[in-house]
């Protein structure tokens, strides 16, 4: 091969899992009427089918001519994420949601912290996380 004087381009690629689960908004500090008033509807059970997107930033490996495996990070996102959130209660199931109120908001920042220290230092770009078609928070960490 013939000799590269470029450094090796940094590119982002992103990863989508889905999961479905069911939560409630209620605020326990809070009485029935306040719940209402604030999360309407949201405070009585119901379901999402929420869809993540993960983003990772790299440099392309010069002999694999990828970033990483997007095998390893479909493994990664499904054995930290959606293994422990696909079909359960937000609200009480998922070991890295404890004590907190399932918002998008809160979920997203919850799998950072899941996925971040998995990852290599920086790689993780960015989290998307869709609640329903017209609904999304991203979060691209502290
Ligand atoms: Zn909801």
């Amino acid at each position: 091969m013939e000799e590269r004087q470029e450094s090796p381009a940094t590119v982002l690629i992103t990863r989508r899992e889905t999961f479905s689960a069911a939560h409630r908004l209620r605020n326990p500090a809070w009485d029935d009427a306040r719940n209402e008033r604030v999360f309407g509807k949201d405070a009585r059970a119901h379901g999402h089918t929420y869809t993540l997107e993960v983003t990772v930033k790299g440099q392309i490996d010069p002999d694999t001519g990828m970033v990483l495996d997007l095998r390893d990070l479909r493994d990664l996102i499904r054995r930290l994420i959606i293994d422990k959130t696909d079909h359960a209660d937000l609200n009480a199931d998922v070991d890295f949601l404890q004590g907190q109120l399932p918002t998008a908001e809160n979920i997203v920042v919850a799998c950072w912290r899941q996925l971040a220290p998995a990852l290599g230092s920086g790689q993780l770009h960015r989290l998307r996380l869709w609640e329903s078609e017209n609904n999304s928070v991203e979060y691209y960490g502290e």
